[in-house]
């Protein structure tokens, strides 16, 4: 556990920079929107899919921070770039680096916004957990980014920009393909509801997909929702990656209160979507997370029930054990409980992986997203009062 590990952490603030430049940003856009995009400011027709697959090599294979490093491009061409674009990336506010090497980025984003992304270290691979708004809108009581007021979409470049932050702080750009690779998977599990921002999502993972720039799988991408059932079919036809349900709760009445939207798209709605999701194998599987609530979910009775009602779904069940943030209505299941639990699962076909919590020392495990840059804001708060009372 590493709620008694011994906290070492590498705390860093990077000064901020104040202002920036409203150029538009060629991060973030797709190959079509840069071809129309250096279209208007007067590429020579002839050349436009030639210069956008050399941006793109740029920014996606080498990382390159300025229009100065794209040397094969004229200089002439690249001063054109530099005059119209702008290629930014979210700032980083803080780093904090846990006792078992979990990464958790503080961003700054535009409007002064702040999100939380997560690099989660493994043996011969590693995940990032990266957000898709800022808060969010749904109100799942046991989670703490639910309880952010502020909400708004990130764009497709912020939801990329996390990626290629996170490659910039491991150096990673420029290895070479089939290299053992630090950012190996990405996980849609950070802050906000990545189905109420599809189109954004949809663009930045097609960005990470591409072969001649980050190169990522549709497998190593997974995308957690907690169920908007509409745009689940879209995700699956549009994006094609991996799908975690966030599902909790066996019975409506309970999914009602855990997991609210399941008043807008209950369980039984929220299963056939998952039945018709694409490419469905043994390969290929959905993952039905599961938060572990002592005394609400996690009874014999509840594991039986989750069997049965994914009964035919290529699935696998991870068991999260609830991670607890300050004034949070509930208690994690005791260890025993979950083993219990996971048993019935594991009995009935399902690989049940519990997972562990990681980056805990520094609030970085599932669910307890927002609370550093609230404590941050809440010390800024608390420094403004001090000088106003002075
Ligand atoms: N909004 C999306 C993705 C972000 S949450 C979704 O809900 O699926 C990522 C996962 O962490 C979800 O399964 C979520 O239910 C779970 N989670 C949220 N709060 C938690 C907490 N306090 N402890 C453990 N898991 C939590
Ligand atoms: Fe939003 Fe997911 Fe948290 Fe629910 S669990 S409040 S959908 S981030």
């Amino acid at each position: 556990m590493t709620a008694t590990a011994p906290i070492t952490q590498d705390f860093i603030t990077i000064p901020r920079k104040e202002g920036g430049s409203a150029l538009p940003n060629l991060i973030g856009m797709t190959r079509a929107q840069l071809a129309v995009a250096l279209d208007e400011v007067g590429t020579p027709p002839k050349q436009i899919k030639m210069r956008v697959g050399q941006i793109w090599q740029w920014i996606y294979t080498k990382g390159v921070h300025s229009f100065d490093d794209m040397t094969n491009l004229s200089k002439d061409f690249r001063a054109l770039l530099s005059m119209n674009f702008q290629l930014s990336r979210p700032e980083i506010v803080t780093r904090q680096i846990s006792s078992d090497g979990t990464r958790k980025y503080l961003l700054r984003i535009a409007g002064g916004h702040e999100v939380e992304t997560v690099y989660i270290p493994e043996t011969n691979r590693g995940t990032l957990c990266i957000s898709s708004q800022v808060g969010c809108t749904l109100t799942c009581t046991f989670c703490h980014t639910g309880t952010q007021k502020l909400v708004r979409n990130l764009t497709t470049a912020e939801i990329v920009g996390q990626i290629m932050v996170a490659r910039d702080d491991l150096e990673e750009w420029g290895k070479p393909p089939g290299d053992k690779r630090l950012v190996s998977n990405i996980v849609l599990m950070g802050m906000g509801e990545p189905l109420y921002n599809t189109d954004n999502v949809r663009d930045a993972m097609l960005i990470a997909m591409d072969d001649a720039g980050i190169s990522l799988s549709r497998r190593r991408i997974t995308l957690s929702t907690s169920g908007v059932v509409p745009e689940i079919i879209r995700a699956g036809a549009e994006i094609g990656c991996m799908l975690a349900i966030s599902f909790h709760a066996t019975t409506d009445a309970v999914r009602d209160t855990l997991v609210p939207i399941n008043r807008k798209h209950n369980i039984q709605e929220l299963l056939q979507a998952c039945r018709d999701y694409p490419r469905l194998s043994n390969a290929e599987r959905i993952t039905f997370e599961y938060v572990m609530l002592k005394d609400v979910n996690d009874s014999d009775a509840d594991a039986r029930r989750l069997v049965r009602l994914i009964k035919g779904i290529p699935a696998k069940i991870n068991l999260i054990p609830f991670n607890p943030w300050p004034g949070s209505p509930y208690e994690r299941s005791s260890w025993e409980r979950i083993e219990a639990f996971a048993e019935i699962v594991n009995n009935a076909g399902y690989a049940s992986p519990v997972r562990t919590p990681r980056g805990e020392d520094i609030m970085a495990a599932c669910g307890q997203l927002k609370s550093a840059t609230e404590r941050a804001r809440k010390s800024r708060a608390q420094i403004a009062k001090e000088i106003e009372g002075q």
